[in-house]
């Protein structure tokens, strides 16, 4: 099994363990399966998620140096519990109950224990930085917490990011260290891209969310949900995902391609139109994002829509494939409110936008709408809506809870190295 990058199908190719290292493809491409592996005779879900993940994945690592790990790299990453919520088949797949209760956890996890197994074999380490408007951030210092060989500096823009977030920022030592800068979110990516082009500096590499390590896991959750979802009712469901750079629904979309029970995969995306404007149009034309209340999907240019037109092609065979609508902010609170009204069931403004697509425009259809991140991380959005606090989980709680410690430099990033 071989990846090659998408700008250069015919060029080199990479093993899955060289592309993970390697992030970014060196021609500015992203990595993507040289043709899209089908789904292992032994995948099963009989034996729990860690290992249902573990069957799913193997055909991506088939002939790579960490093929004899994979098992024991699931184990450790998917340790926590993931849930089908059972609605008369309007279900919800629930990805939150992670440690930092979002679905990021998996890729983030997935990506630590991998990385460090490989550094172990080749006898190195690595510093790794992240610039993090909120959720990514908390989830990459979560999940690289502890592990060997890997120093994580993570860099938020001070007084941007919510109270609860940052509080996830910075309640870590050891192996990961918290920025907190004086400036702005893109002060934070430009000071990452200038230490990655300072060649005074080495071994150092980022975790962001293109990184195939990342997308993986990503496709996995979707080959257990789908077969799930049909060991239930006997049908295909319509998976509906909430999405900003669409790495997320990159996974659906492969896991569809595999041969998994999927009908059809939906972009629910908020008031950045990028997407469904394309589908209109036929024209393409990334641009600003625009600040929303469901802001881990405030994106303009989605990074990964260079993996789905890779995969589809051409417009034509884009649209056959892609649908996708986008929720306002107004919509988006009144969702919260209905679901909660009928169901007494709270969901996050980024699976809002999900169920407001399902209600909408796939009434009567069996579907599954993908619940990205627990509602207590966005309680200032949904407490007000419905007109209750939300219980704070014990890992978030935790979390929160712990001592804040970071460090308060100028946006310059020769001060992370001081
Ligand atoms: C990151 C994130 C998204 C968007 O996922 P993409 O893979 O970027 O499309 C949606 N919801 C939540 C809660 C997120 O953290």
């Amino acid at each position: 099994m071989y990846f090659v990058s998408t700008r250069d199908r015919n060029g080199r190719r990479y093993t899955a363990t060289e592309a993970i290292l390697t992030g970014l493809a060196p021609d500015g491409g992203l990595f993507v399966p040289e043709s899209i592996p089908a789904l292992d005779p032994g995948f099963t879900l009989s034996k729990g998620y860690a290992y249902a993940a573990y069957t799913a994945l193997r055909p991506f690592f088939e002939g790579d140096e960490a093929e004899d790990d994979l098992l024991d790299i699931c184990t450790k990453a998917f340790d926590f519990p993931i849930s089908l919520r059972e609605n008369g088949g309007h279900d919800t797949l629930e990805l939150f109950y992670g440690p930092t209760c979002a679905f990021k956890d998996f890729g983030a996890r997935f990506l630590a224990f991998f990385l460090e197994k490989a550094l172990e074999r080749r006898g190195e380490d690595v510093t790794i930085l992240v610039a993090t408007s909120g959720d990514t951030g908390s989830a990459v210092a979560s999940a690289f917490y502890g592990r060997n060989h890997i120093n994580v500096k993570v860099l938020y823009p001070k007084g941007r990011v919510a109270e609860r977030q940052r509080r996830q920022l910075t309640c870590w030592d050891g192996n990961v260290e918290s920025y907190e800068v004086d400036g702005s979110f893109d002060d934070c990516q430009k000071m990452v891209k200038d230490a990655f082009m300072d060649r005074s500096l080495h071994g150092l590499t980022s975790a962001n969310s293109i990184n195939l390590g990342r997308l993986l896991p990503q496709a996995a959750y979707y080959v257990f949900a789908s077969h799930l979802y049909e060991a239930k009712y006997s049908e295909k469901p319509i998976v509906i995902v909430p999405s900003g750079n669409v790495g997320n629904s990159t996974g659906a979309f492969w896991a569809k391609e595999m041969g998994s029970p999927i009908e059809r995969v939906v972009l629910a995306v908020n008031a950045n139109r990028t997407i469904p404007d394309y589908l209109e149009s036929g024209k393409y034309e990334p641009r600003k994002s625009v600040a929303t209340i469901a802001n881990a999907m405030d994106v303009g240019a989605p990074s990964n829509m260079e993996r789905l037109f890779d995969l589809f092609g051409n417009y034509e065979n884009f649209k056959e494939n892609v649908s996708s609508y986008s929720v306002d902010d107004d919509t988006i609170r009144a969702t919260i409110k209905a679901v909660y009204d009928e169901q007494g069931y709270v969901v996050c403004p980024h699976t809002a936008c999900g169920e407001y697509v399902r209600r909408t425009f796939y009434p009567d259809a069996p579907t599954i709408v993908v619940a990205t991140a627990h509602p207590a991380k966005f309680d200032s959005v949904v407490e007000p809506v419905i007109g209750r606090t939300v219980p704070v989980p014990a890992n978030l709680f935790d979390m929160i809870s712990r001592k804040s410690t970071f460090v308060d430099i100028p946006a310059d990033y020769h001060r992370l190295f001081d």
